[in-house]
């Protein structure tokens, strides 16, 4: 039976090793396993199961026909000294996670009950138009976004909120044609972050992902643009960031609108609320306090938790009767990285799910 070769590729890229290291471990040339990888010549049984051994998957996962999904358009505050390997590693773990999710989806119905709507940023005239309107569109009420994860499951996007090995990524999403959108964010960041993260690429999912985007759009202003007015409506944070402007004015709204000090300050800048001077200047206060790196603990709220995941797992364990095992034969991986992967907890007992 064939293999999909570039699940080969992906395989190899999610524990970032090299083709010539795998050829190495599984005792084969480099020249070979780049054949099999390029899908110019097939494994023997014996060649894959050597191969499948050293990456830790089953060898199943190569016979699946999965096409994978090709990197997103961007990745979201992705530091230049983020390695391509690590890069690629994180690409491969959300291609595996698009794959669970569409098998989990194969025995459960969505409950999806808003609509994710494409929105053509030209065409509403801005992204902060979006915004606004999804927010009706879905009768978000007045204010701060209360849970915003719930949000967007209640929406059919996948969050998934995972450490991902790395502080210089804050997350991405990738909408696979026929499938759902998903939506990584990096647990080691903290909740506000996360929520500017999940916003931003709400944001991406509805302007980018079905559009033709030409080069000349500037789609990372657009999602910051379309996250602001849907975290912080204007309407709603204008009168309350009106008046005199300080750290401890922001610190105070922080909690309220579940936003970082920073998004603030920003957002006051945006609507003409602090000169551009003043606002130079408290964003070098925050640098000063090293507010810029990470923000006082002590105005830190609890980050969101999806759940949409975790009760499609459920629905397997629980109504299905799947055990651990088959939810690994299911999904083609080892349920410890499952665990690892989706619920951060790689040694807990045979309960996958709490
Ligand atoms: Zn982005």
């Amino acid at each position: 039976m064939p293999i999909n070769a570039r699940l080969l590729t992906l395989a190899r890229e999610a524990r970032e090793l090299s083709q010539t290291t795998l050829a190495e471990r599984a005792g084969l040339s480099q020249a070979l396993l780049s054949r099999f990888e390029n899908g110019l010549r097939e494994p023997s049984d014996e060649q894959l199961a050597a191969l499948a051994s050293h990456l830790n998957y089953p060898a199943s996962l190569f016979q699946q026909p999965d096409e994978p999904v090709p990197l997103p358009l961007t990745f979201h505050r992705k530091r230049a000294k983020l390695s391509k390997t690590a890069q690629d590693r994180i690409h491969a773990q959300m291609n595996f996670a698009v794959m669970h999710v569409e098998r989990l989806l194969r025995s459960v119905e969505l409950d999806t009950d808003l609509e994710l709507r494409p929105a053509d940023p030209e065409e509403f005239g801005s992204a902060a138009n979006i915004a606004r309107s999804l927010r009706a569109f879905w009768q978000v009420p007045h204010g701060p976004v209360g849970d915003l994860a719930a949000l967007a499951e209640r929406a059919g996007v996948v969050v998934i909120v995972t450490d991902i090995g790395t502080d210089d990524l804050s997350g991405f999403s990738v909408w696979k044609h026929g499938g759902r959108p998903l939506v990584l964010v990096n647990a080691r960041k903290p909740a506000d972050h996360q929520r500017h993260t999940l916003a931003h690429e709400l944001g991406h999912i509805v302007m980018h992902h079905r559009a033709l985007v030409s080069e000349a759009t500037d789609i990372e202003k657009q999602a910051d643009e379309f996250a602001a007015e849907f975290l912080m409506p204007e309407a709603d944070i204008r009168p309350q960031l009106e008046g005199r402007i300080d750290l401890a004015k922001l610190a105070a709204l922080k909690p309220v609108w579940r936003v970082s000090i920073a998004s603030l300050l920003m957002r006051a800048g945006t609507l003409g609320l602090v000169s551009t001077r003043y606002r130079t200047y408290l964003w070098m206060m925050l640098g000063r306090s090293g507010y810029r790196q990470r923000e006082p603990q002590e105005l830190d709220f609890p980050p969101e938790r999806p759940h949409l995941l975790r009760d499609l797992f459920e629905y397997h364990v629980k109504e299905l009767g799947y055990s651990e095992q088959e939810i690994g034969a299911l999904l083609h991986h080892e349920p410890n990285e499952i665990r690892a992967f989706y619920f951060n907890t790689p040694t807990a007992g045979l309960r996958m799910v709490t």
